[in-house]
């Protein structure tokens, strides 16, 4: 089983994500959980690398595939394999939401690039964390603890705002595949609840 946490900063993917790799863990499942940029020794490398130096989009883009190839290769398609459940945070969605609507990059160059090297392997369900730019952003910058200089902080909330359409787009397209979760206003705990929920009904 291979979920992934989509959406923009500060929605709160990573403690959802968390606290779903938790559940599963209770009911004896394996748990592979998971993020990129940085999901391997090399992914935190280059994870450094583009969080902190100016780049043209092309160039950010293909780091963040350097990235994803490396821990498909590496890291999902072993756990998968195994019968692992995978969350991971971010994924192929959030480069084209990223690079491609945020950026400008052409959508087409971006999924052709990925094919090559992700072939068949898709998530089985995405959630979307759908969050407005400013309190996304806001709650972004008041819980970063770590010193890991942030490029992205300084960007305008158009950018963000061009994101996050990006990805309600996505879902539109894809709807089979995309949970879409407003977390404007819900606590932590009834966001988890609702995931949990589905996923029951789901028999996942
Ligand atoms: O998920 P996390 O917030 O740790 O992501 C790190 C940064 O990388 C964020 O600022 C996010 O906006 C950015 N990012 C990006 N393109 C991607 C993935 C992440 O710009 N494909």
């Amino acid at each position: 089983l291979f979920l992934t946490f989509e959406g923009p900063e500060g929605a709160g993917k990573s403690t959802q994500a968390q606290l779903l790799a938790d559940w599963y863990r209770r009911k004896g499942r394996e748990v592979v959980l998971t993020r990129e940029p940085g999901g391997t020794e090399l992914g935190t490398e280059l994870r450094k690398l583009i969080l902190t130096r100016p780049m043209q989009p092309e160039t950010e883009f293909l780091l963040y595939s350097a990235d994803r190839a490396e821990h498909a290769v590496t890291v999902i398609r072993p756990a998968l394999a195994r019968g692992a459940v995978v969350l991971c945070d971010r994924w192929l969605d959030s480069s084209l939401a990223y690079q491609g609507y945020g950026r400008g990059l052409s959508l087409d160059w971006l999924r052709a690039v990925s094919s090559g090297f992700l072939g068949e392997l898709k998530p089985n369900l995405t959630f979307l964390f759908k969050i407005s730019p400013r309190l996304g952003l806001w709650r972004a910058k008041h819980r970063r603890v770590s010193n890991e200089p942030d490029r992205f902080e300084a960007e305008e909330l158009a950018f963000h705002q061009k994101v996050l359409d990006g990805f309600l787009e996505l879902a539109r397209q894809e709807s089979d595949r995309f949970v879409v979760l407003d977390v404007e206003k819900p606590y932590a705990n009834e966001v988890q609840a609702k995931l949990r929920r589905y996923l029951e009904e789901r028999g996942m």
